[in-house]
This record gives C-alpha cells, structure tokens and sequence, in this order.
C-alpha cells in the first residue's frame, strides 16, 4: 500500500469541507502573473518554494456552490448523488493528488493530510527530513 492509499482509504478526512469553503490549485508562472493582477483580494498567489522546484498556489477565497451545509451540522456535497454532472477529478483526487514535496505546506490547509504527514514523518523536524529524501517522488491520484 503507498502512501496516496494510506491518505485515500483511512478515516483521517475530517470533513471540514475547508477544500471547497476555499479551493486551492497549483498553476503554472504565466497563469499565476495573471491571477496577481486581477482587482480582488479573493483570489490569494503564492509562491512556494520547496527544495527543488518553485510553486505557484491560487487560492479562491469563496465557497463551491455545491457545497450545503445540513441541519445536522454538516457539510455535504451536491455532487455524490448527481448523476448529471461529475464531480471534478480534482476534487476526487484531493488530498491525493497534492506532490509529496508540498505536503509540509499545504498541511495547513488541510486537516487529513497534517494527520497523514504526522503519523508518516512524525515531528514537524522530522517530516522536513524526510520530505527532503523523498523530494523526486509524488503522491498521484
Ligand atoms: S480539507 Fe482535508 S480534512 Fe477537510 S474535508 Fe477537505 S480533504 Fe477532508
Ligand atoms: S464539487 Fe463538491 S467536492 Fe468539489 S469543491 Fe464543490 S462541494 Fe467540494
């Protein structure tokens, strides 16, 4: 079993639904650049740089309007029970399809992937470590 299993089928997923109240993608330099220049302060741009590469990370501060939240508290997502429209492979995927080289920083903004990261590198100190040996593989959905 890898690593992309181990995220995939146990039950660290908190159902936050923090990944569709603000979507995160990585884009490429050019897509970024213009990302930057638009009017909002909803969509955020950063650049992360990890040991061998540069990332760019768009973030869209506004929820998907398939998420609800239920009387029960919550979160669900339109999408399972729709036979109409398919839910998109990028959320099918995440938080599997996050490189293995950005999970000490995407981890913040995901509460499956700092358990997974935790309970696979141990210590913070010790994930940098490790992230480091294990930098030219990825985690693919
Ligand atoms: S942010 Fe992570 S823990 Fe929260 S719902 Fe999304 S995948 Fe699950
Ligand atoms: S389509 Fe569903 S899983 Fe994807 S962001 Fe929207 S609510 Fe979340």
């Amino acid at each position: 079993m890898d690593n992309t299993s181990k995220i995939a089928t146990s039950e660290i997923c908190q159902r936050c639904a923090k990944c569709c109240k603000e979507f995160g993608e990585f884009v490429d330099y050019d897509t970024a650049l213009r990302f930057k220049l638009l009017n909002t302060d909803k969509i955020v741009v950063e650049e992360i740089n990890t040991n061998n590469d540069i990332f760019y990370r768009v973030t869209y501060k506004f929820p998907c309007s398939k998420l609800i939240k239920k009387r029960d508290g919550k979160y669900y997502c339109l999408l399972y029970e729709n036979k109409e429209i398919p839910r998109p492979q990028i959320c099918k995927g995440y938080p599997n399809n996050i490189p293995i080289s950005l999970i000490e920083t995407e981890k913040k903004e995901c509460p499956a992937l700092a358990n997974f990261a935790k309970a696979t590198f141990g210590s913070q100190k010790e994930t940098k470590k490790s992230l480091t040996e294990a930098d030219a593989s990825k985690i693919s959905a």
